[in-house]
């Protein structure tokens, strides 16, 4: 089996106590099967207090949400169960994140969720330096499951031939937001039904960009990304949202047309503190595609995915910029808190893309 990991995945060491964002807090934390019927089985004091700490809820096991975050947060923000007893005590998905591990059974991709600040911060490190984002392969047993059922081998080498002609476009200076990235995506789609070559990313060029107006804004962000729960769960993405609702909801609801105009001095405000914004929202696409093109591996529809990557994008300046008002500066360990907070978020936008 062939391994390919992402560069920034060997860097990648927990913060621990020092995290700004720790992933014990504002998830539930899934307990798979083996470690589940481990927690059963234990004896002693360690047995008696993961059980209390169980919810069961039809297949799914997990740890019992706190308002302060998982039940074994300790106060010292270290894990307690891994302080304690060791990672063997640990469930996967603990010992696992950051890390995504996609087993498409030809191949294995494992890279970086840049919902972990410290992970969102290589991703910051490799964009400052100017590193390329690739794969090194390594041949060896995964030791993780398979994560799909479609065993179409032409189609996945189709899509990574894809992947490849966009990022190719996006080195070459299309923005993410180009039309010239949606139209490739749709002609890639309609090359691979027709059985007929990939479209060469030299042939396509645009002048229009894909740009999120108050409204479509609105209609992303007040259909499941924002909640009110939030404000436990995620207390800083609470405070960015609430900063949308007061500078620029509200007054969406009476002068659209205002509305946009502030967005854009937003936008404007931001380029003073962030000069190479343009820089950092493409190679954030670019990451995405590393990370999640495959996924339409399973439902074979690149424009959905591509245009959830350009919305994600898009919004993610947003939140900087709301961030960035009355701020001086930005610092990298500021943008990769945001970073991570947002993408813990993001999936939500996918079911209010569906509105747009
Ligand atoms: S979010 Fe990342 S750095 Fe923070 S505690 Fe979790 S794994 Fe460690």
């Amino acid at each position: 089996m062939q391994i390919k990991q992402i560069s920034i995945y060997n860097e990648f060491q927990c913060v621990g106590a020092s995290c700004s964002v720790s992933c014990c807090r504002g998830w539930k934390i899934p307990i798979n099967h083996d470690m589940y019927l481990k927690y059963l089985r234990e004896k002693g004091i360690l047995g008696t207090v993961l059980r209390c700490s169980i919810e069961k809820k039809e297949d799914m096991a997990a740890f019992r949400s706190t308002l302060h975050g998982c039940p074994f947060w300790g106060f010292d923000r270290l894990c307690r169960i891994q302080k304690k007893y060791g990672t063997a005590y640990m469930p996967t998905v603990c010992i696992q994140f950051p890390r995504q591990l996609y087993n498409l059974d030809f191949f294995c991709e494992e890279t970086l969720y840049l919902a972990c600040p410290e992970a969102a911060r290589l991703f910051l490190v490799s964009v400052l330096e100017n590193k390329p984002f690739d794969f090194s392969v390594t041949e060896g047993d995964a030791g993780y499951e398979v994560n799909t059922t479609n065993d179409d081998k032409a189609f996945l080498d189709y899509l990574l031939q894809s992947r490849e002609a966009l990022i190719s476009m996006l080195k070459d200076n299309t923005a993410y937001n180009s039309m010239s990235i949606l139209d490739y995506g749709r002609d890639a789609q309609n090359a691979c039904l027709a059985q007929k070559t990939l479209p060469n990313p030299k042939d396509y060029t645009s002048d229009i960009y894909d740009i999120l107006d108050c409204k479509k804004i609105n209609t992303l962000l007040f259909n499941g990304f924002y909640h009110i729960s939030l404000r436990t769960i995620s207390p800083f993405l609470y405070k960015l949202c609430k900063k949308y609702i007061h500078q620029i909801y509200h007054l969406s609801q009476v002068n659209p047309a205002a509305a946009d105009r502030k967005l854009i001095r937003l936008k404007e405000n931001l380029y003073q503190k962030l000069p190479d914004l343009d820089l950092l929202l493409n190679r954030y696409y670019e990451y995405y595609l590393f990370t999640n093109f495959l996924d339409i591996f399973e439902d074979y529809s690149f424009s959905k995915h591509l245009l959830y990557g350009i919305v994600k994008t898009h919004l993610l300046w947003v939140f900087i910029a709301l961030f960035a008002v009355n701020k001086k500066q930005i610092t990298m360990e500021e943008l990769a808190k945001i970073i991570a907070v947002y993408e813990r978020r993001a999936p939500q936008l996918e079911d209010a893309l569906k509105r747009l």
